[in-house]
């Protein structure tokens, strides 16, 4: 009987690899993996593992979504173990449930392994906590892939006028109008922004503005990149830790 593993990969340090993972991950058959999902990980694989890469390159699908839930389930008639292994948390904007009820529909048992997301190890390695006492009492995930200024938004814009956090995750080519938004909702031009690019690896990098000035400050950065908005990102002042 064949099993799909919907597996995240942590955020980019392999540390953060859950010892679950890590084990569905060394008896693997096959790996179909994602560009966000760190390389290395694969080293663990057991010798004649087959791997797949369906990732996207610039934001240009190698493969639409539909032929990737294909491959999966044709990889899941011939093989034990498949391993679909995503950046970060599978169910986090990772298109996990849609794999998963691809593979329900076609009576293929599956097994989702949580992963450590990005939307909250990624400030937490710029020394930015999402939620701290007396600043911010919840925070909020949000697509970045959607354009600001589309004129029937999915996005509750007017319910980010609290000071609770936001972290935008595929923002980064937005982050202008993004800023943009959140200045015409009423959020002062003043108001602590901080872009992360590649957070947790070697290569983190973490750029510090405000509404008014973040998105010329963080031209250039490499993907991916989460953007934080909030006030908690003044915490990073005393709480940085992590450097390369
Ligand atoms: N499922 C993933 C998110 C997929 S959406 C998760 O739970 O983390 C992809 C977006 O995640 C990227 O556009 C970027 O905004 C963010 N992201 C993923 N890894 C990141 C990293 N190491 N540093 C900064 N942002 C990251």
């Amino acid at each position: 009987m064949s099993k799909v593993y919907l597996t995240g990969a942590g955020p980019g340090d392999i540390e953060l690899l859950t010892l679950k993972a890590l084990r569905v991950i060394q008896v693997a058959d096959v790996i179909i993996y994602d560009r966000l999902a760190n390389p290395d990980i694969l080293e663990k694989a057991k010798n004649g593992c087959e791997f797949v890469y369906v990732g996207k390159e610039d934001g240009r699908h190698i493969l639409p979504q539909d032929e990737i839930n294909e491959m999966i389930y044709k990889h899941a008639l011939q093989s034990t173990c498949v391993v679909r292994l995503k950046g970060g948390d599978p169910f986090v904007f990772g298109r996990g449930g849609e794999e998963a009820m691809y593979l329900k529909e076609r009576n293929i048992a599956y097994e989702i392994i949580p992963g450590i997301t990005s939307a909250v190890s990624v400030p937490a390695y710029a020394g930015i906590p999402v939620t701290h006492r007396g600043i911010a009492v919840s925070f909020r995930v949000v697509t970045g892939h959607e354009s600001p200024d589309k004129p029937e938004s999915q996005i509750p814009w007017e319910a980010f006028k609290s000071d609770d956090t936001l972290v935008f995750l595929m923002g980064l080519s937005k982050l202008s109008k993004i800023c943009d938004k959140l200045v015409a909702i009423g959020k002062p031009l003043d108001y602590p922004v901080a872009v992360i690019s590649r957070g947790t690896t070697p290569e983190q990098k973490v750029v510090i503005g405000t509404l008014g000035d973040i998105a010329s400050k963080a031209v250039g950065l490499p993907t991916p990149a989460l953007i934080v908005v909030g006030k908690v990102v003044e915490l990073r002042k005393e709480l940085a830790w992590f450097s390369t």
